[in-house]
C-alpha cells in the first residue's frame, strides 16, 4: 500500500518530496509477501468489485507500466479461476453477488452442482447446490507486485527510508511528520499510515483508535493424489479454501474465529489435523489422503467494524491518512487504493469513489460489510 501510493503520488506531480519508511526493507513478516497472491471479482461490495476490476486491468500492463531501465516486474498472472461452491443456505447470498458482479463487467458464472462434479470431481460434495465461477480470477507473485511500485516509485523520485515510526508526530488536530526509532524527525503535512497489521499500535502513538487487530492466518502446502491440472481455486461453505498449486500440490487457507491475535507467526500443525483437516474431508471427501509439505503464518489487518479497508483522511486530524484494516483481501486492493489515497491527497477528483470506506463510518459506528451482519 505504501509502495502504490509512492508511485501514484509521484506519478501525477513528480516535483513532491515523497519519503517511505519501512522498517524491514526484507518485508519479511509484511502480509504482501505472506499472502496467497490471489485475486477475484467475487466480493459482494460495489466497491470491493470495481476495486478489483480495475486492479486486474492494472495487472494486464504491469510489467510495461513498472518498467525501470529495462526491467520488467513478471506478475505470473496464473488464471486457474475460483470456484466458489454453494449450498442451500448461502444460494441467496450468492445469485445476488453474482448479478451485481456481472452487472459491473465481472466475468463470472453460475455452475451447477452436477456440472460441478463432472468438471472438477474432486470438488463433488452431495451438500452443494451449485458454485460460482469466475475463470479469469486467479494468483500472481505478490513480490514482483511490490517490488514493482517500488522501483517505479524511487525512479520518479521517492526516498525509502529503512527505521521503524514510533511516534505520530502532531499537534493535536494535524499531523506534523513522525519520529523515527533512530530518534530522526521527518517533518510532513502528509502522513499515509501503511503500517498494514501494525497500523493499530502505530497510531495509538497519536492518539488514534483504530479498530484493527493483526490476527495470525496460516497457510498449509499439502500434497494429495489428485491432480490439481485444470483445477480452479475452491472455497468451501465453511470458509476452507483450496489453490491449486503444481502438480499434485495445494494451498489450504481457513479464517477461524479463534485464530490467535498477535505478532506471532509460529505455525502450528495441529491446527491442520485437528480442525482444518477434518473440516476439508467433510465437505470434500476425496481430500482424504495428503500430506502436510510445510505451512506459513503471516497477519491479516482485520478491521473488527466490518471487515473492509479504511481509506482516506481521519476526520479528527488533518493530513493523516489510512490504508488500514484490508481484512485479508488487500493485497488485490492496492492498484485502486494507491490511485484513490494519491487523489485525495493531491485534491483530484477520484476516478473510483471509495467515499463509503471512509474513515467517519468507524467514528459513527456504521459498518458497510460484504455480507450482511457477515464479516468475512
Ligand atoms: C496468509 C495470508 C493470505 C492472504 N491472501 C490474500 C490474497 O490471496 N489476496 C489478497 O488480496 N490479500 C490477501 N491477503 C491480505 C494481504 O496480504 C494484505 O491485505 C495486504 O498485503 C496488506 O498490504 P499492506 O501494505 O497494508 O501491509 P503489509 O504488506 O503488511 O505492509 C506493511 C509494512 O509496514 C511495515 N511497518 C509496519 N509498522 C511500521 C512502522 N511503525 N514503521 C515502519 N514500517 C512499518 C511492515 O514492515 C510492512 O512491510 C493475505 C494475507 C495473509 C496473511
Amino acid at each position: 500500500m505504501g509502495s502504490a501510493t509512492a508511485y501514484h503520488l509521484l506519478a501525477r506531480d513528480s516535483s513532491l518530496s515523497v519519503t517511505v519508511v519501512e522498517k524491514d526493507p526484507t518485508y519479511r513478516y509484511s502480509s504482501t509477501l505472506l499472502s496467497d497472491g490471489n485475486v477475484r471479482v467475487q466480493f459482494n461490495l460495489e466497491e470491493n468489485i470495481r476495486i478489483s476490476l480495475y486492479g486486474m486491468e492494472v495487472l494486464e500492463h504491469f510489467a510495461d507500466t513498472m518498467e525501470v531501465n529495462g526491467v520488467h516486474p513478471e506478475v505470473s498472472m496464473r488464471r486457474q479461476g475460483n470456484l466458489f461452491l454453494v449450498e442451500e443456505a448461502g444460494r441467496h447470498a450468492a445469485e445476488t453477488g453474482l448479478a451485481l458482479q456481472r452487472s459491473l463487467g465481472g466475468d463470472v458464472e453460475w455452475l451447477d452442482a452436477d456440472e460441478i462434479a463432472a468438471a472438477y470431481p474432486p470438488y463433488a460434495n452431495d451438500r452443494i447446490v451449485g458454485g460460482t465461477l469466475g475463470r479469469f480470477d486467479g494468483s500472481v507473485d505478490p513480490n514482483a507486485v511490490l517490488h514493482g511500485y517500488r522501483r517505479k516509485a524511487v525512479s520518479l523520485g521517492a526516498t525509502y527510508v529503512t527505521g521503524e515510526a514510533v511516534v505520530l508526530l502532531n499537534d493535536s488536530t494535524r499531523v506534523t511528520g513522525v519520529r523515527l526509532a533512530s530518534g530522526e524527525t521527518i517533518s510532513a503535512d502528509v502522513v499515509v499510515n501503511a503500517t498494514g497489521a501494525w497500523a493499530k499500535d502505530f497510531l495509538a502513538t497519536g492518539a488514534v483508535d483504530l479498530p484493527v487487530l493483526p490476527v495470525m492466518r496460516t497457510v498449509f502446502v499439502v500434497e494429495t493424489p489428485l491432480s490439481t491440472a485444470g483445477m480452479p481455486s475452491g472455497f468451501l461453505s465453511s470458509g476452507v479454501y483450496l489453490i491449486p498449486e503444481s502438480a499434485h500440490t495445494w494451498l489450504v487457507g481457513w479464517s477461524l474465529p479463534d485464530d490467535p491475535v498477535g505478532f506471532d507467526f509460529t505455525v502450528h500443525r495441529d491446527r491442520f489435523y485437528d480442525r482444518y483437516w477434518p473440516a476439508l474431508v467433510e465437505d470434500l471427501p476425496a481430500f482424504d489422503r495428503l500430506r502436510v509439505v510445510r505451512g506459513w503464518t503471516g497477519l491479516y489487518a482485520v478491521n473488527t467494524l466490518d471487515g473492509n479497508a479504511i481509506l482516506g483522511e481521519w476526520p479528527e486530524m488533518k493530513g493523516l491518512f489510512l490504508a488500514n484494516g484490508f481484512s485479508g483481501h488487500g493485497f488485490q486492493q492496492c492498484h485502486a487504493v494507491g490511485r484513490y489515497l494519491a487523489e485525495l491527497i493531491l485534491g483530484l477528483p477520484p476516478e473510483l469513489d471509495l467515499s463509503r470506506l471512509g474513515p467517519q463510518r468507524i467514528l459513527d459506528g456504521t459498518p458497510v460489510l460484504e455480507h450482511a451482519g457477515r464479516i468475512i
